[in-house]
């Protein structure tokens, strides 16, 4: 490394250990050591120092034992973990006490509410299970975290337009006096957040902590690592993490000295500006520091020294187009013309057809376009009617090839697609209109998106785009019986009716051990794979994630446990799992990656069993929240007790069946008890119990297990007559 370099990151990293001290004594001083100190909504305290030091930070006083262990270091000299870094003179050292001091630093931050300013802040750990799918399906296909604003706006949108079409999620920190990339896309109207790929951390540079305090999190939550096991860790975090540092406009000696820690964890650096280049170091996969002064060659330039692969769509519409868009909405003000929704009729539907009945590409539009339209007026109806072919189709396929719609819809960059069937609700933005887009390009769309991702089932696809009222109407009678019978097939389909069900090993990029096990009646954890969607999966890849396993003979049949399911189990657990109950939370229940919908917690006092949502930030029965509750489930491992499911398992026959089902659901928050609505109330009519919804209790009447207890009593809810669960 380059003298230059290591100058400049030793200065820096005294720099920051110094004011670290300073900061923290005179916090102390002031507050007492006992003080409280925390990042928000983590089960994890302080992150980085948990994971690489084994502290829990709680207090300000934990923060001094901390600080020690970082000072050692500092100095070459191992922690109580064993951490030291022996590579490129130790300088990396250097690297690791600085982000440590900055988790500190900003904790301390929080506390004096300096912290977030103009930004996130800190990232609860929800956020990070809500992103595993993403990361796993490739619809994220990276992180960058961006320190500085780009040289204008112009180029500032150039860039992040660039790293939405490649999938990555760009992460802002910094600024120049006090130019910020956030301001530079405020102004040029870019819509910011996570749905939108580009999440502002906070204005200060101190700020990219909490990119490096969320990455950390990843091995912890998903890998199984336990806090102190920092060479697994980092280790995770280099070949599992595809995240790099993009330096714009500005360095300086702390900059350095936090560059060094983020290489200490494989974290390549690249930068449009002049400095020392740096090829492969141990720590890296590719080139440690990069300089591309060139900003239309950035974002490439970036993704290869992180060796990061892309899979780009290739539909030919004249706007962007990747899932990054996919979040993005058109409001009144952008609208150009709407279908569905309150505006208008409109539905969609997708069918397979013989194959001399499909003209594959053709697109057809029956009825004015959307430029044909008079002044003034801004929506039209819509049957969007897809024909498939393929010799591999089923039907059962229809509906999921029907669900896609929505999400290739919504690539586009400036339109909207909001829900499905007859419910849907399609916007055009001026934006979209002004540079070519007409309705053919939602067949182009359809056309090049179902060919791309459907290859292995569907041969031919046609589209036809309705738009004139009696149309719409007459094809919308039969498009609604099929819905009918589609609903029907499906809520026919129980566990015993098949005698295969699929795995799920999507998730081990993140989670080596865990294995879904996805049948009729218990959906993937995630929530987003049926039984269905792991069967056309596996049509669609052979080799894929998704593979069929013959139930076998049964073993338990309460419990749910079937010869060839354990045995699948324990080869593609890695030999970690050696049975899985699909029906039971106590007796070796499924185990979990951290992407779960709900956690499923027994609350021993009353005999029952709670389910809390992701969504939900409150206090539960259990004397956790859903935060906490999530540390204990997750990593692959088995926690009987405790458990991540789907939220339509809840609805499921099969809901935790060995333990009585339904009828142990003692607590639920109110929001989720609304959102599963009529459909949990009919299951609860078929079990002969139509109050259960008004006994389940809420956060409204019950967040401590003495509450719950009264509350149960008082309504004589079923659960306390069950048999004992332990
Ligand atoms: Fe991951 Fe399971 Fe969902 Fe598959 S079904 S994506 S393994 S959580
Ligand atoms: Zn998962």
């Amino acid at each position: 490394m380059s003298d230059v370099l290591v100058q400049l990151g030793e200065k820096g990293a005294a720099a920051v250990l110094n004011l670290t001290r300073e900061s923290l004594d005179k916090t102390i001083a002031k507050s007492g050591k006992d003080t409280a100190v925390e990042f928000p909504e983590t089960n994890y305290y302080f992150p980085l120092i948990n994971a690489l030091l084994n502290i829990e930070v709680k207090k300000l006083g934990d923060l001094s034992l901390a600080l020690k262990e970082i000072e050692s270091l500092s100095k070459g000299v191992a922690t109580k973990t064993g951490l030291v870094i022996p590579y490129l003179g130790g300088i990396l050292n250097k690297g690791v006490s600085t982000l440590l001091c900055e988790e500190i630093l900003a904790g301390l931050a929080v506390m004096n509410k300096e912290h977030p300013k103009n930004g996130i802040g800190f990232i609860p750990d929800k956020i990070l299970r809500s992103l595993g799918l993403q990361l796993v399906d490739g619809r994220i296909a990276g992180i960058a975290v961006i320190l500085g604003p780009a040289k204008d706006e112009d180029a500032a949108v150039s860039l992040i337009r660039d790293f939405q079409s490649k999938s990555i999620v760009s992460l802002l920190v910094g600024n120049i006096n006090g130019k910020t990339l956030q301001k530079q896309l405020e102004n040029k109207g870019i819509e910011l957040g996570l749905d939108n790929y580009i999440v502002p951390l906070g204005e200060d540079y101190l700020s990219a902590i909490y990119a490096v305090n969320f990455a950390v999190r990843a091995p912890l939550i998903y890998g199984g690592f336990k806090p102190g096991q920092w060479e697994g860790i980092a280790e995770y975090i280099r070949n599992r993490v595809p995240a790099f540092v993009l330096l714009l406009g500005h360095v300086d000696e702390v900059i350095v000295a936090t560059g060094l820690g983020a290489l200490a964890f494989g974290l390549p650096i690249i930068t449009d500006l002049e400095v020392p280049q740096l090829g492969k170091i141990e720590t890296t996969l590719f080139e440690a520091l990069v300089t591309e002064k060139d900003y239309k060659k950035l974002p490439s330039k970036c993704l290869l020294t992180r060796g990061i692969k892309v899979k780009m769509a290739q539909v030919a519409v004249p706007v962007p187009y990747a899932a990054a868009f996919e979040g993005e909405r058109v409001r009144k003000e952008q609208l150009q013309v709407e279908f569905g929704g309150k505006a208008s009729s409109a539905f969609e539907f997708l069918s397979s057809k013989k194959e001399n009945e499909v003209d594959d590409g053709k697109i057809e539009i029956i009825g004015p376009d959307i430029d044909a339209l008079a002044a003034g007026v801004k929506s039209l109806p819509l049957a969007i009617i897809v024909d498939v072919y393929g010799r591999k189709m089923q039907k059962d396929f229809e509906p999921i090839l029907e669900r896609q719609i929505h999400r290739f819809v919504n690539y586009a960059m400036g339109l909207m697609h909001v829900g499905q069937r007859d419910m849907d609700w399609i916007r055009i933005s001026q934006d979209a209109f002004a540079k070519g887009f007409r309705l053919k390009h939602i067949g182009v769309i359809l056309h090049a998106m179902l060919h791309q991702e459907y290859s292995a089932i569907v041969d031919k696809i046609q589209v036809k785009l309705y738009t004139k009222q009696e149309d719409v109407d007459r094809l919308l009678g039969g498009a609604k019986k099929v819905f009918d019978e589609r609903d029907e097939r499906i809520s026919g389909m129980t566990d015993e009716s098949v005698d295969t069900y699929y795995s799920c090993l999507l998730c081990q990029s993140f989670a080596p051990n865990h294995v879904c096990i996805v049948t009729p009646e218990r959906l993937g954890l995630c929530g987003a794979y049926s039984w269905l969607d792991a069967k056309a999966s596996f049509e669609i890849t052979p080799t894929g994630p998704n593979q069929p396993i013959a139930k076998g003979a049964t073993l338990d049949s309460k419990l749910g446990q079937w010869e060839n399911v354990n045995e699948f189990v324990k080869q593609k657990s890695n030999k970690s799992i050696d049975k899985v109950s699909m029906y039971s939370l106590m007796e070796s229940p499924q185990s979990s990656c951290g992407c779960f919908e709900c956690i499923l917690a027994i609350i021993p006092e009353v005999n029952g069993v709670m389910i809390v949502h992701r969504d939900f930030s409150g206090m539960t029965p259990s004397g956790m929240s859903f935060t906490t509750l999530a540390g204990s489930v997750g990593g692959g491992v088995q926690t009987p007790g405790f458990l991540g499911v789907g939220k339509l398992y809840i609805l499921s026959k099969k809901f935790i069946s060995a333990e009585g089902g339904l009828e142990r659901l003692v607590w639920m928050p109110k929001e989720l008890k609304e959102l599963l609505g009529d459909k949990l109330k009919r299951r609860a009519q078929e079990i002969g119990q139509p109050d259960l919804l008004e006994k389940i209790a809420d956060e409204t009447v019950a967040t401590s297990s003495d509450e719950l207890l009264a509350f149960l009593e008082k309504v004589k809810h079923p659960a306390l007559n069950l048999e004992p669960l332990m």
